[in-house]
């Protein structure tokens, strides 16, 4: 038997964790379907094939969508209403229906061509939204083909022994049918961190690595494989050398989850105790449990884009209110700030017709979206003042780029409260409203928006992304997207200064907020509040709490005196390992 060459893989990360296992390859043409030609007697059964495939295959998504709904959120199970409304299409059916009767061909063979006819169309679209419902066609095609066909086997959901599956692309419906026990890791060929996939292998808590171009060229049905979720790693036939090396290191990585943990109920506070508030950053509601676990004090970005996401109708200002009271009662007495609607950039939303924009991420989204429609926004904001009588609720607007915006906002506010004191609705008069700052023209004047605002969030994916000319999703210029580059540490600087000079609390929700090799030049600057993902929470304790403000003061001033991202990294590297040695591992 020859030996395999080791060959390492890299692409996006998508879930974090490191796992060892067999590929198995979920080929992107499944099925090979001969013309298979039919008398004139067999029509009307094979017509009838074709609906009893369509009756089963919606019994199927609909048997799945109960069950994601009742095990993640109904927000999960959401994503397969799209799936049925292609099987409802009755344009794709008649066109079937009619090809069978005038080619007499069976109905597979026609439904695949007509299929492929259908994705080309998409394919070819201008609107990015429909281009985008391409892998549900997909998703809902392989579905009907293998139930006209009747192929029983469905490789994942009857998955005997544990594997990775390695995929081009994975559905949401392929990745729920996963069975969480079988399928321990997964890589595809395409996708980024904010695909559905992605999410559902978060919440599953799968490692994947996603965007890997070439997996499916590179990887065999039994190949070893090693999944690094963390770094985006996929390692094909890894030698026994490599296999030990990340044994070992996903044995320093729990045994260190674990040693992190030990310290969840200890105060955030720096070593000469300066009290930091670590918050977590949330989607769903369900996601809870997972900050209480990791030992957050409080959710410091409640993104809530996700409710209106995968679904053909507006969120209720019920449904609204009865998931925000329960994220504000469960984490009480800890402050939950919810983020009003940030739809557009990269987040659309399939009930609205939004028209396709050439630059989204700096088109008509967020905060302009809400005050172009006031229905919309009043109806969030209702359920957010009515949820804020159960618990410590905040309110923040994303994407503030001057003082009228945050003014129009703050009026559209106003106007609400009192349709509430009108109807005897009670809320928290108090609630605290805040502004994010992730535009460079709301950190430059960040003053006079302080004016208007309760607090300030940094979002420093946006603001690296307007800072840097960078587009945050654009894994070509991805090089040139530094949360170190020494303007955009100066822009953070003068936004944390301006809110404290007018006695405002500052806390940060972008993605650099978790990167622990800020931490202690974002410590130094005087940054409040940290808030990113819960996994990463121990570690930021960890650090907080080994350094002193005048350490970190002192870092972060030497830190601005340096010319360029990489050498700020460098330093900032070098401080963590001196302050925090035994974060060594991680830094490597
Ligand atoms: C940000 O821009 O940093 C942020 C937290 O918001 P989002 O990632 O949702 O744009
Ligand atoms: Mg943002």
């Amino acid at each position: 038997m020859t030996k395999q060459k080791e060959l390492t893989l890299r692409g996006i990360p998508a879930a974090p964790g490191i796992v060892t296992g067999h590929a198995l390859l979920l080929d992107r043409q499944q099925y090979v379907i001969p013309k298979r030609s039919l008398k004139e007697d067999q029509i009307s059964n094979e017509i009838k094939h074709f609906k009893d495939a369509l009756i089963q295959t919606k019994q199927e998504i609909l048997d799945i969508k109960k069950r994601i709904s009742e095990e993640l959120s109904s927000e999960h199970g959401q994503i397969f209403s799209a799936h049925l409304l292609v099987i409802e299409d009755s344009m794709l059916i008649e066109e079937v229906i009619a090809k069978i009767k005038k080619e007499k061909l069976s109905a597979e063979y026609v439904f695949q061509d007509v299929l492929k006819k259908y994705i080309k169309v998409f394919s070819e679209m201008e609107d990015e939204y429909l281009r985008e419902r391409i892998s549900d066609i997909n998703d809902i095609g392989k579905r009907i083909l293998k139930n006209l066909i009747g192929a029983r086997e469905d490789a994942l959901s009857t998955l005997k022994e544990k594997a990775i599956v390695i995929s081009y692309d994975l559905s949401p419906s392929d990745t729920a049918t996963m069975h969480k026990k079988n399928v321990i890791g997964f890589a595809t060929d395409i996708g980024s961190r904010t695909s559905h996939t992605a999410i559902m292998a978060k919440s599953l808590e799968i490692p994947a690595v996603v965007g890997l171009e070439t997996a499916t060229k590179n990887v065999k049905s039994g190949d070893t494989l090693i999944v690094d979720g963390t770094h985006g790693v996929v390692i094909v036939n890894p030698a026994p050398a490599t296999l030990k090396h990340y044994e070992s290191s996903r044995k320093k990585l729990v045994a260190f989850e674990k040693h992190l943990l030990e310290m969840k109920d200890l105060p955030c506070e720096t070593k000469d105790g300066r009290k930091i508030e670590l918050m977590a950053n949330i989607e769903l509601h369900e996601e809870v449990p997972s900050v209480i676990a990791h030992g957050a004090e409080g959710i410091g970005l409640y993104r809530t884009e996700y409710f209106y996401m995968n679904r053909k109708d507006l969120p209720t200002e019920e449904e609204q209110f009865k998931a925000y009271s329960v994220v504000a009662k469960k984490m009480k007495p800890y402050n939950v700030v919810i983020r009003t609607l940030d739809l557009g950039g990269d987040k659309f939303l399939s009930q609205l017709e939004i028209p396709q924009e050439m630059n989204p991420f700096m088109g008509w989204r967020a905060i302009r979206f809400c005050l172009a429609r006031p229905d919309i926004f009043k109806t969030q904001m209702r359920a957010i003042l009515r949820a804020s009588s159960f618990g410590k609720l905040k309110m923040m607007y994303p994407m503030i780029s001057g003082i009228e915006e945050l003014q129009q906002a703050n009026a559209i506010l106003e106007d609400t409260k009192r349709e509430l004191r009108k109807e005897g609705i009670s809320f928290d008069e108090n609630m605290q409203v805040g502004a994010m700052i992730e535009v460079p023209s709301a950190a430059l004047t960040a003053d006079i928006l302080a004016r208007e605002a309760d607090f300030f969030s940094i979002g420093t994916n946006d603001l690296i992304q307007y800072s840097l000319a960078v587009d945050r999703v654009n894994e070509k210029i991805a090089y040139l997207y530094e949360p170190a580059h020494p303007a955009i540490l100066l822009l953070i600087k003068n936004i944390i200064e301006a809110g404290h000079k007018a006695g405002i609390w500052v806390g940060m929700c972008g993605e650099m907020a978790g990167d622990i090799f800020m931490t202690l030049i974002l410590l130094g600057f005087g940054l409040d509040e940290f808030s990113t993902s819960p996994i990463a929470i121990p570690e930021l304790k960890k650090i907080i709490r080994a350094v002193t403000m005048d350490q970190a003061k002192e870092i972060a001033q030497q830190a601005i005196t340096l010319s360029t991202g990489k050498d700020i990294e460098r330093f900032a590297k070098r401080k963590l390992k001196e302050i925090v040695p035994d974060l060594a591992i991680e830094i490597e």
